[in-house]
C-alpha cells in the first residue's frame, strides 16, 4: 500500500499536540518545575492557540532558502568593497553599537527561548519557543557575519564579545536580557515577546535598518529583511501568549499588566541608544526619534492597548512620561555620549549646522532652547583643540543600569536630573526614574546585587584605577576606537579610501 501523504497542517498537528505525552509514572510538576511560581494559572493547554504552523521540516527548507541568498548578498558586497559605498564612515558608528549591543542579546534571546522552550507545559507554546531559539541564534551568526567585513575596515567591533560583559554602556542591554530570562518562563516570554518584540520592535529594527538602506549599507539591509520574516513570527508569537494568558484565568491579569508595565519600560529605557542614533549618528536621516515613537508606539500600540482592554489590560503607566521624554532623550543621550566618548568603543562628534538645523525641524519645542547651545559650545571647544571629556564617572540607576542623565520631563523640568533613591537593608540604592524605583522596590533581591560598571571601576575590578587600565580591561584600543570622530583613524583611512583631501 503506498503511503499517505501528509498535508502541512496534519503534519503540524502530528509535530505538536501528537508529539506530547502524559505523565504515568512520573509528576507532571517534576518535569516542569516553573509553571507555576509565578503565580500564572493554566487550566487548559488544549486551548492555545498556534500562531504560525510551520513544520520542522519546513522550517529547515525555508530558513536553508533565506541563508542561500543572504550569503550570496554578502559575498557580492565584500567582493565589490560595499563599504566604500556608505554616506559617510560616521555612519559605520551605528554599525559597531548595533553589533556590540544588540547582537549579543540575539544569543541571550536565543538562550532564554530554548529555556522556555523547554519548561512550558504546552507542547505548541514549547514547539514555537523552540524555533524561535534557532531563529535568534541565526540572527547573531548573520549579524556576525555581516559585520566581519566592516571589521577589516574599521575599528570596534572585533571585540565585541568580551565587550558586552564589561563595558559600561552595554551593562544596560546584557542586564535588560539577563533580567528576563533570570525569571520564570512566563514572565520571559511576556517580556520579550511581548512588551520588546511585539509592542517595540519597530522602533529597534525600523531604524536601523531604514538607517542602513537610507546611507547605502546593503550588507545591513539584507540581514534586515532576512530576519523580517523570523520577526513576523516572534511577533505573532507574543499576542498569542498574551491572549493565552489572560483568558486562561482572571488571576492572570494582574501579573501580566505588571510585567508589561515593567518590560515596557526596561524595553523604552534601552531604546534610548536608539533615539539617539537616528537623531545624530545617521549621515542621512530618514524619521526622527519623537515621529517613530508616535507612528510605532503612539499609534500602533495605542490601537494595541486599546485592543486589549476588553481583557482588563491598561496602557501602561509610563506611557505618559515617555511622551514627555520623546522631546529630549536623543539629545541627553547623545551628549551623555559626546561628553564620555573617551571612554565609548565608537566616535562621537558635535553636528554640523544643517544638522542642527534639522534637529531644529524636528524638535522645535527643546533643540534651540536646551540643546543647540551646548552642542554649538562643544563645537566651538572641539574647533579651538580644546575638545570636552567628562572626567567622573556618572552614577547609575540600580534597575536599568544607565548613567543618570535623564531629567524632570514628567513634572516639565527638563533642565534638572532626575534623581530617586530608596533603602534596602540598610543600603540607599539609586534610579533614574519613579519607574526603575519601582521596579527594584517591587523585588528588591533581585537587583541590589546588579553588576554596575561604574561600582565596580570603583572597587578595583575592572583593570585598574585610570582610565589606560579600563580601557585594556575593556580590551579597548586607547586612542583608536575611542574620542572624536575628528582626527580618527577611522576618519583618515575613509578619507583615503574615498580620496578625499
Ligand atoms: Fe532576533
Ligand atoms: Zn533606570
Amino acid at each position: 500500500m503506498e503511503a499517505k501523504k501528509l498535508n502541512v497542517k496534519e503534519k503540524y498537528r502530528l509535530l505538536t499536540r501528537d508529539l506530547d505525552w502524559e505523565f504515568s509514572y512520573e509528576d507532571r510538576k517534576e518535569a516542569f518545575p516553573y509553571e507555576e511560581f509565578e503565580g500564572i494559572k493554566i487550566t487548559d493547554w488544549s486551548k492555545w492557540e498556534d500562531p504560525f504552523r510551520l513544520t520542522m521540516d519546513a522550517y529547515w527548507k525555508y530558513q536553508a532558502e533565506k541563508e542561500k541568498k543572504l550569503y550570496a548578498i554578502y559575498d557580492a558586497f565584500a567582493q565589490n568593497n560595499g563599504h566604500l559605498n556608505v554616506s559617510d564612515a560616521r555612519y559605520v558608528n551605528a554599525l559597531k553599537i548595533f553589533l556590540t549591543a544588540i547582537s549579543p542579546a540575539e544569543y541571550a534571546a536565543h538562550n532564554g527561548f530554548a529555556f522556555t522552550g523547554r519548561q512550558l507545559g504546552g507542547i505548541g507554546a514549547r514547539i514555537a519557543a523552540q524555533m524561535q531559539s534557532i531563529d535568534e541564534l541565526r540572527h547573531i551568526q548573520t549579524q556576525i557575519h555581516a559585520m566581519s567585513h566592516y571589521n577589516k575596515h574599521f575599528e570596534g567591533f572585533d571585540e565585541f564579545s568580551h565587550m558586552h560583559d564589561r563595558v559600561w554602556y552595554l551593562s544596560v542591554p546584557k542586564s535588560f536580557f539577563d533580567d528576563a530570562r533570570s525569571s520564570g518562563p512566563f514572565e520571559y516570554i511576556v517580556a520579550i515577546s511581548f512588551a520588546f518584540e511585539y509592542v517595540l520592535t519597530n522602533l529597534l529594527f525600523v531604524p536601523f535598518m531604514s538607517g542602513a538602506a537610507y546611507n547605502g549599507d546593503m550588507a545591513t539591509v539584507t540581514f534586515g529583511f532576512s530576519a523580517q520574516s523570523d520577526e513576523a513570527r516572534h511577533m505573532t508569537l507574543g499576542l498569542e501568549i498574551i491572549k493565552f494568558l489572560l483568558e486562561q484565568h482572571e488571576d492572570n491579569v494582574p501579573i501580566v499588566q505588571k510585567w508589561i508595565d515593567k518590560w515596557l519600560w526596561r524595553g523604552y529605557r534601552l531604546l534610548s541608544v536608539v533615539a539617539m542614533m537616528m537623531d545624530y549618528m545617521l549621515p542621512q536621516k530618514f524619521m526622527s526619534w519623537k515621529e517613530a515613537w508616535e507612528l510605532y508606539f503612539e499609534d500602533a500600540g495605542g490601537a494595541l492597548f486599546r485592543d486589549l482592554e476588553r481583557y482588563g489590560i491598561k496602557m501602561p503607566a509610563c506611557a505618559e512620561l515617555i511622551a514627555k521624554e520623546k522631546d529630549h532623550l536623543s539629545h541627553q543621550t547623545w551628549w551623555t555620549f559626546y561628553t564620555f566618548g573617551h571612554a565609548a568603543a565608537f566616535h562621537t562628534w558635535t553636528p554640523s549646522a544643517e544638522e542642527m538645523d534639522w534637529l531644529s525641524e524636528k524638535y522645535p519645542d527643546s533643540f534651540d532652547k536646551w540643546y543647540r547651545p551646548r552642542f554649538e559650545m562643544a563645537a566651538e571647544l572641539a574647533e579651538k583643540g580644546e575638545r570636552f571629556y567628562s572626567e567622573g564617572l556618572p552614577q547609575l540607576c540600580q534597575t536599568c543600569q544607565i548613567p543618570m542623565f535623564y531629567t524632570e520631563c514628567g513634572d516639565d523640568r527638563p533642565d534638572d536630573t532626575c534623581y530617586r533613591s530608596t533603602h534596602y537593608q540598610g543600603e540607599r540604592f539609586h534610579f533614574c526614574s519613579d519607574h526603575c524605583k519601582d521596579i527594584f522596590e517591587d523585588e528588591p533581591e533581585k537587583y541590589v546585587h546588579a553588576w554596575l560598571p561604574v561600582h565596580q571601576i570603583f572597587q578595583g575590578n575592572c583593570g585598574g584605577a585610570d582610565l589606560a587600565d579600563v580601557m585594556k580591561y575593556y580590551k579597548l584600543n586607547d586612542g583608536a576606537v575611542n574620542a572624536d570622530y575628528m582626527g580618527s583613524s577611522d576618519e583618515q583611512r575613509w578619507k583615503a579610501l574615498k580620496g578625499i583631501a
